[in-house]
């Protein structure tokens, strides 16, 4: 299957195309303020691995960047679009659904918990969201779900209802799912945190083969190891703000902020236990 968004191998990671912006980005839950003024960039084929305390927003803080919870302040755009308002004069006003579907078309999203249909064959669910989203009639659905499937390793596994599955097998479907649409860009919400350790390396595998063919990814994760390794640039969060960015070495090896120092500390003396 052929990836959209060509990787732009041969540019250095800083000149390639800037997929998502995010400016200044708000959200507020009633009184509670989430989200504290966030800047990032996700440049084509970069991998970003997104890590900070529970409760940090981070969940929010992605929801936020695919528009399934609205912003309030700032602005997030996509390859270049406004996602989810609509800039006129001096004001910005909601898009209607029409238009946000269409600047969102091009992200994916891979969530913790799988949400399939328990009553589809993990076919279905594929080729579901392709005959409403994309349109295709059922044949055509089908045969791009296939190959979706064949993609994440379950080609044998088509026919299968949720229940037949692992736990990491039925993440992978969701991710031949997100696929399946020919995403620009796929977000992921900590997809490994609901699964029986024996079952992350496999879902892993999948996104590490993602990220090796140029797919551009914004991951939550508490997967130390696998940022350390497949990021090109981890973010940690804190309260609703980004305390620190960098290169896996900067943050993991010579972090600088004291909250990042803290939080490491803890993760490591969890793992050694
Ligand atoms: P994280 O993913 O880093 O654990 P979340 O983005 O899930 O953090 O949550 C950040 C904060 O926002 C938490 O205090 C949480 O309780 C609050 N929050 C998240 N979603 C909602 C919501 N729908 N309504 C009210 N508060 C929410
Ligand atoms: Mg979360």
């Amino acid at each position: 299957m052929e990836l959209d968004g060509q990787p732009e191998i041969g540019l250095a990671a800083s000149d390639r195309e800037i997929v998502i912006e995010v400016e200044q980005l708000t959200k507020t839950f009633g009184a509670l303020s989430v989200l504290n003024g966030i800047d990032l960039k996700v440049r084509r084929s970069e991998v970003v691995c997104i890590i900070g305390p529970s409760g940090s927003g981070k969940s929010t803080f992605l929801r936020c960047m695919a528009f399934l919870d609205p912003y309030t302040g700032g602005r997030v755009s996509i390859e270049g679009q406004l996602l989810g308002y609509r800039q006129t004069g001096g004001h910005q006003i909601p898009q209607s659904h029409r238009e946000l579907a269409k600047v969102r078309r091009n992200v994916g999203m891979v969530f913790q918990h799988f949400n399939l249909w328990p009553h589809m064959t993990a076919l279905e669910n594929v080729a579901l969201a392709l005959r409403v989203t994309r349109k295709l009639k059922s044949q055509q659905a089908d045969k791009e779900a296939r190959e979706a499937l064949a993609k994440v390793g379950l080609g044998d596994k088509a026919d299968n209802y949720p229940s037949q599955l692992s736990g990491g097998q039925q993440q992978r479907v969701a991710i031949a799912r997100a696929l399946a649409m020919k995403p620009h860009v796929i977000l992921f919400d900590e997809p490994t945190s609901a699964l029986d350790p024996e079952l992350v390396g496999e879902v892993l595998g999948v996104m590490r083969q993602l990220a090796e063919e140029g797919m551009t990814m914004a991951i939550v994760t508490h997967e130390m190891g696998f940022a350390a390794q497949m990021a090109d640039t981890v973010v940690f969060m804190d309260k609703g703000v980004i305390l620190e960015k960098g290169s896996p070495d900067e943050i993991f090896k010579t972090p600088r902020n004291d909250r990042l120092k803290q939080f490491l500390d803890t993760w490591r003396s969890r793992a050694l236990d």
